[in-house]
């Protein structure tokens, strides 16, 4: 590849909102046959928004203040939708505050200990969910939202669903994807029905849920060792930075952190997915003109 070549090629991309870093990412571009997406803010909008909120008869009065004190201690883009979809919230003491990442939050107040967060976090400290709670939760799930468990102590006192809308984009670019042949998958660290949901929606048959950030990375490590992928690793960064940085080509999707966009061979600046086959386009015809 001429310097020349590759610098229009870069030129290219830059005005349509492609920001290559490098040679290295021009030339990785064109190899790639597996394309793997986080869900939360890549996929989907990453910005959930309350769809439902249900209480025991044993939840205290004074509930949704507790739930909402807690997720203002946090910034998971879930946490940010709980705390601004309860706003009256009267703010509750919390000591003892505890973030566990992929799994929720812990806090002890008025010498209760409470847990905000999902199924797996629960089961770690043997909470058992309610079979009439479980029943909502799953057509909750079934219809793309995320559950999130309420426990005080020993029980299950309430739930709250959140729901972060799939770009429009993300469609297009999906089908676009799976048109040039490549292998599209959805990683999230989300529950598994609520992940088959937004996959099926999305059209994406491939999908792995509940993962860890650094499952992700595995993941990842995995199809390109074990069956010779060239992967392009495509997130915003919150928990994706080391996937990113483990793929052949790792792209950051715009708003995202700045770990990201250091770890990525390619910025997409418009979070717009559709830019993905765009890229990968381009980078193919500035290589073959060279050759
Ligand atoms: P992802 O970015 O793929 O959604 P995370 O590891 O950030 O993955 O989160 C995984 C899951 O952990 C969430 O779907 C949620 O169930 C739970 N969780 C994480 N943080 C919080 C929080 N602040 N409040 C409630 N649940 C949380
Ligand atoms: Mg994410």
């Amino acid at each position: 590849a001429t310097p020349t070549a590759i610098m229009v090629g870069v030129g290219r991309a830059a005005t349509n909102g492609i920001l290559i870093k490098d040679a290295r990412a021009i030339e990785a571009a064109p190899t790639i046959d597996t394309v793997v997406l986080d869900k939360t803010g890549t996929i989907t909008q990453g910005h959930p928004e309350i769809k439902h909120i249900e209480w025991t008869e044993s939840a205290p009065s004074d509930a949704a203040d507790i739930l909402a004190s807690m997720e203002r201690m946090s910034d998971h883009p879930i946490a940010i939708a709980i705390a601004n979809g309860l706003p009256a919230a009267h703010r509750v003491d919390i000591s003892g505050f505890e973030n566990m990442p992929g799994h929720g939050l812990k806090g002890c107040i008025k010498g209760n200990i409470w847990f905000v967060g999902n199924k797996r976090l629960l089961l770690r400290h043997d909470i058992v969910i309610p079979a009439g709670l479980m029943a909502h939760a799953e057509s909750l799930e079934a219809d793309a939202s995320t559950v999130i468990w309420v426990a005080c102590g020993p029980s299950v006192i309430g739930l709250v669903a959140v729901s972060d809308p799939i770009r429009t984009t993300s469609f297009d670019a999906i089908s676009n994807m799976k048109q040039m042949g490549l292998d599209v998958w959805l990683l999230t660290g989300d529950n598994e029905a609520t992940a088959a949901a937004v996959a099926k929606i999305a059209g994406v048959s491939n999908w792995r849920a509940s993962m860890l950030p650094q499952d992700k990375a595995e993941f990842v490590d995995m199809l390109q060792r074990r069956y010779n992928r060239k992967v392009a690793m495509v997130g915003d960064g919150i928990n994706d930075s080391a996937a990113l940085a483990t793929a052949t080509l790792g792209i950051a999707m715009g708003q995202g952190s700045d770990i990201a966009m250091d770890v990525a061979g390619i910025t997409i600046i418009s979070s717009d997915l559709r830019r993905i086959p765009i890229a990968i386009g381009l980078s193919k015809l500035t290589l073959r003109t060279i050759r």
